[in-house]
């Protein structure tokens, strides 16, 4: 009974689609087809005059009137990269709160930005952040430049930062074309060719349609028209303002775009971590070498992460602290974390040691379990922590 009630669930949502789309495609083939059988050109002012009624008041934009903020708009565009507005937000106002101005972050230790980063991933990021603050107060005495070819050589900053930072911060008449102005582009002109490849020729169409002023908000309304309405599912072209002009809208495969060559899976990658606890107030911890994935974070001591990964040796690798003797416990279960290019699972092992004066093996710290939130832990270590926690007993 209960089977039947849910494939009828099932297939009446089926239905629901299919007739959701069909009213979509309606929608796109009356106003492209019925009124004018060729389509429209979009135009950028359409564009900019929905922008003025339906813009996302986000906390690094300027509000009307207001110019922006060079340092605001270079920091939210790096902290936007593969990240959610959603997270960044709550991370952006701490650091403006903390580093008001460039000079102010430049001058900070980097340890302590990244800790501030903790937790927003794609820890590259935060280190040329900071080298990029640096960079500005040395070669442009403390002033972004606005040219982007000058913008482009700062740390961190690629071809889309460059051409967003000219054209919010400064008004540079300039495309900057984030992955949300990527899929409207391609869907309004049903580009066929596949990204990555496809960049050079989204770019060349989005020039083609800048407005001879308001460059900046021309760039803020495609990123909002790709996150509000124009988004990777059920792109909501009814209420989009380049609805009549929208090549993959009339064709009723709107979805399909924006082509691209498929990702190949990453190979995942295995390994151990150790959590050892001081009589169940400090836990052991290191930094990574500066360089690298996860660079410069604190993480517990871990084993290689490797595709061989062999359990049996694990152990091998624990840490020692001095004429103390340990039990290490596998914990049940494992963590799992998906880096960009490989997904990784971890196995925990957890030790207790009693005495409180053990001091730490070279090149690790005690850490009271009090001060934790002031480390910079990227997820996945807060995540290897939470599990073993979890699973301690009482000393
Ligand atoms: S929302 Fe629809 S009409 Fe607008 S650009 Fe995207 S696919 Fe085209």
């Amino acid at each position: 009974m209960r089977l039947r009630l849910c494939q009828e669930a099932v297939s009446r949502l089926a239905v629901q689609t299919r007739q959701a789309k069909k009213t979509r495609n309606a929608e796109c083939a009356h106003s492209g087809g019925t009124r004018s059988r060729v389509a429209l050109r979009p135009r950028a002012e359409a564009l900019l005059s929905w922008y003025d009624r339906h813009c996302r008041i986000l906390p690094w934009r300027a509000k009307p009137g207001e110019r922006p903020d060079p340092y605001r708009v270079w920091l939210s565009e790096i902290m936007l990269q593969q990240t959610t507005v959603k997270a960044v937000a709550p991370y952006f106002m701490r650091f403006v709160t903390r580093w008001p101005t460039v000079r102010a972050l430049a001058a900070a230790p980097l340890e302590d930005v990244l800790r501030h980063w903790a937790g927003l991933g794609y820890y590259a990021r935060a280190r040329n952040l900071h080298a990029c603050a640096k960079a500005v107060m040395e070669r442009h005495r403390g002033e972004f430049p606005s040219e982007e070819a000058q913008l482009a050589a700062l740390p961190g900053i690629g071809t889309y930062t460059a051409a967003a930072i000219a054209a919010i911060a400064f008004e540079v008449r300039t495309a900057a074309i984030d992955a949300n102005g990527e899929r409207v582009l391609a869907r309004l002109f049903a580009v066929e060719a596949q990204l990555p490849a496809a960049k050079g020729r989204i770019r060349s169409l989005g020039e083609g349609l800048l407005p001879p002023t308001r460059a900046g908000d021309f760039a803020q309304a495609l990123m909002d028209l790709g996150a509000s309405i124009c988004t990777p599912r059920n792109p909501s072209c009814v209420l989009c303002p380049w609805m009549r002009a929208c090549l993959a809208c009339r064709r009723g495969d709107a979805e399909t775009f924006p082509r691209k060559v498929p990702k190949p899976e990453g190979q995942r990658r295995r390994g151990a971590a150790f959590v050892l606890l001081r009589a169940n107030r400090a836990i052991l911890l290191r930094s990574r070498p500066p360089e690298g994935l996860l660079g410069g974070m604190a993480e517990v001591p871990t084993t290689e992460w490797t595709h061989n990964f062999d359990e049996s040796a694990a152990l091998a690798h624990a840490p020692r602290p001095q004429c103390v003797p340990l039990r290490w416990r596998r914990l049940p279960g494992v963590v799992e974390h998906v880096f960009t290019h490989f997904p990784l699972r971890l196995t925990v092992y957890l030790a207790a040691i009693e005495r409180s004066t053990v001091p730490a093996p070279q090149g690790t710290r005690w850490v009271a379990l009090s001060e934790l939130a002031d480390e910079a832990l990227p997820t996945l270590m807060r995540k290897v922590i939470a599990h073993a926690i979890s699973q301690r007993s009482p000393l």
